[in-house]
This record gives C-alpha cells, structure tokens and sequence, in this order.
C-alpha cells in the first residue's frame, strides 16, 4: 500500500494554499529543491565542463527516461528525456509518417480529434504543411475517433487525457483498431503520466510522448519524454536529426547517422538543471503504486463532484460523470468561469480557466487528501451563493489563465 502521508511530506506547499492544479504544474518536491542547490556548486560550480562525464550529465536524458518509463509501462532502453512536449508530438508523428510512408504510401489521413492540445494540432499541421506529400489532420469529435479508424489512416494522433474535461480514451482499444486497419498510433501522455496507470507495452502503442512538469512534478518548463515502442525502436527515423541523436555524437561526422535506440531522438544538449529537478521529484514515486494513485484520484474525484453538485446549483459538470471514463481532474462549466476561478484563487484555492467556460481542478493524491477537496469546495460554495465572483478585479484577463 502507498503511503500517502510520506508521499504529502515530500513537497513543499505554501502556507494558505489548497492546490488543485497539479495537472498544469506540479508543486516544488523539496528534494529538487535541495537537488537543485546541490548540483548548481558542487557540479556546475565546482565540476565546469567535467560534470558531463563526471556526474554523468550526458547519461541523464536516459537514466531519467527509464524511470518516467516505469510509470507508464515502458520497458528499459525505450524512453528519452528531452525538448518540449510540442517538440516529441512533432518527433513521434514524423517518424510515424515516415514508416507508413513505405509500409503504405496511398494513405494520406493524421487522425485526431478536438478535444486535443491545440499545440499537438498545430504541430501536426506544420508538419504535414513542411512534407507536402498530400497528408491531411482529420479531426472529428473524441466519440467519433473509433469509427473513423479505417484504411485510410496512417497514423492516429491522440491524447489519452482531455486537457479540458478529463475524458480519458481507452487507449488498448483505439490502439488495436489502428493496428487492425494497418496504421500506427501516436499517443500523448501529457495528463497521464503520474495521473493513471499506463501500459505502453501492454497496450502496443507505437510512440508516447508526454511532459514532466504536470503530474511528475518536475517543475516550469520541465523536459519532455518520447517512448518508441521496441518493435520501431531500430527503424524510427528522426525528422530532427540533431548532433546528440548521431550514432556518434564526438566523431563529429558530416552527416547523421541515427543514435542507437532511443537515444536517435534526442536532439541538442540536454537541460542538466531541470533533469536533476525532475530525478529528485521522481524519488517520490519510488514507493508508490499507479493502482493505489488511481483509487485515491477517483475517491477525490468523486467526492469532489457530488458536494459541488450539491451546493453549487449553478455550475454544469463538464466532465465524464462515470470515473472510468475520466482522467484525475474535474471541469465545471459556467459563463462567468474565468471571473469565479479568478475568486477562487484569491482566496487561496488554486485551479485553472480554460476557454471558453471550464473551471478546471486537478486532484493528485500525492499531495491531496479529503480534506483539501472538502475545504476548497467550502470556499466555492461561498463564492458562488454569495455571487463574490462578481467584481471587477475578477474579470480582468492575465495573459496565462
Ligand atoms: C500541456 C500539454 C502540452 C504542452 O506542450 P509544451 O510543448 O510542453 O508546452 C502539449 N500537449 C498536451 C496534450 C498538453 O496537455
């Protein structure tokens, strides 16, 4: 059994504060803190350049991806830290393309569908536009992805977890259909990975992709993970060919040669401070089993929506109603979201807005408990009865919401 209470004292909260925004930015772990600080003099400092091989810098995109790997199902060698998440969706997808495109060159559909990230969109559309061999972003509605999974697809491009609503796909079944009609799968990870249990291997994804500064906690701008399934692990070609992915990044040849595994898709020098924040913040999943998060993330979850259903009359469930179906976070939908979320921050709960009408809540057992869940809903109760949303200073827009 996890134990919950060590797993809370491992992070540093402020004074005051309810958080329910772990799924956008997980809280300071306080050993990356003292990771951090550590490392800044006795490696950077006192190391300089040495620090590469001496502390083993040049190891750590792998070292770390192996431990991400554990929380969601990817056997050793087959994940690696590195970039943005909008860098790896770019990464996973060419290299999809690129094997369908000898595998089955007729097909021409990316299939995927509107609840996705914007920035997996875009990255897709950028991409198809730079090939310019006829690929086409098909989006239809997160219900209609099954039934559109036929011949002409050639990869499917999905994110497990609805960033808005939570709606979770059953990535085994869509991964199955896309292997059944002959194309491949990439799936995004990012409201996943430390939030439900995953099984990349079990459910034969062919790419993941995710970021670490959500549920993993590695903190602002935290690298990205790619996995590459085994079966394509000697076969992917990286569309971003940089030095680091080179089978011999030091004999500095004039062209590229893919790395070996994995490490083909990492691309320039890797962010050393924010892999040794995120190995520290990873410490605190060493005792924990994804079974036991996933229990105490839908009790919350649960909890969480009846006393808001409850006493808060005016505000629409705009998640899945039944746990199965969601991620670890609830969504509630109202005109005035951004006004009353602004509200709620002020008095110390914190959550997030996301257009046009979603008040959004993340609930990450690690840190979270009953009594956090019971406290916020007592002060949004407050808010919404007494209609204390409703002032001025809530309703002016910040540039991130
Ligand atoms: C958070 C998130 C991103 C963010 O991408 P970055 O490159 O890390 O800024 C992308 N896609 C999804 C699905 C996300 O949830």
């Amino acid at each position: 059994m996890t134990d919950f209470d060590k797993t809370r004292s491992l992070f540093y909260m402020p004074d005051g504060v309810i958080y329910l925004d772990g799924n956008s930015l997980g809280p300071l772990p306080k050993a990356a803190r003292d990771r951090v600080a550590a490392m800044m003099t006795g490696e950077w400092g006192d190391m300089l350049i040495r620090g590469w091989n001496e502390a083993a810098w040049m190891m750590m995109p792998r070292r770390v991806g192996d431990r991400v790997g554990r929380l969601i199902g990817a056997p050793q060698g087959t994940v690696v830290m590195g970039d943005t998440l909008s860098i790896k969706v770019y990464q996973a997808l060419a290299s999809a393309i690129d094997i369908m495109a000898e595998r089955d060159p007729k097909r021409r559909i990316v299939l995927t569908d509107n609840g996705n990230f914007p920035s997996d969109l875009y990255m897709a559309e950028g991409l198809i536009q730079t090939l310019d061999r006829g690929y086409e972003l098909k989006v239809v509605a997160p219900e209609e992805v099954e039934g559109a999974i036929d011949e002409t697809v050639a990869v499917t491009m999905l994110t497990e977890v609805d960033y808005r609503t939570g709606r979770l796909h059953d990535m085994k079944v869509l991964t199955a259909k896309a292997h059944a009609v002959g194309a491949l799968s990439v799936w995004d990870l990012a409201h996943s990975a430390g939030a439900i249990p995953v099984d990349l291997l079990g459910a034969d994804a062919d790419f993941a992709v995710g970021c670490s500064y959500k549920y993993l906690n590695g903190g602002p701008g935290a690298p990205a993970f790619i996995y590459v399934s085994p079966r394509w692990i000697d076969r992917a070609r990286p569309a971003l060919s940089g030095w680091l992915g080179h089978e011999r990044p030091f004999a500095f040849d004039l062209h590229y040669r893919p790395g070996d595994g994995v490490d083909r898709m990492r691309v320039g020098t890797p962010p050393i401070l924010a892999l040794a924040a995120l190995d520290a913040a990873l410490d605190a999943w060493d005792e924990v089993e994804m079974a036991d998060v996933r229990q105490k993330s839908v009790a919350l979850c649960e909890l969480f929506i009846a006393e808001v259903k409850a006493r808060c009359p005016d505000l629409t469930l705009g998640s899945p109603r039944d746990a199965a179906r969601r991620g670890s976070q609830v969504s509630f939908l109202h005109d005035e979201g951004y006004a009353i979320m602004q509200a709620l921050i002020a008095r110390g709960v914190i959550g997030d807005f996301r257009a046009p009408n979603a008040i959004r809540f993340g609930f990450t057992p690690l840190y979270i408990g009953e009594a956090e869940v019971m406290a916020g809903v007592e002060i949004l109760a407050d808010i919404m009865t007494n209609r204390l949303w409703d002032q001025p200073q809530f309703k002016k827009k910040a540039l991130v919401t």
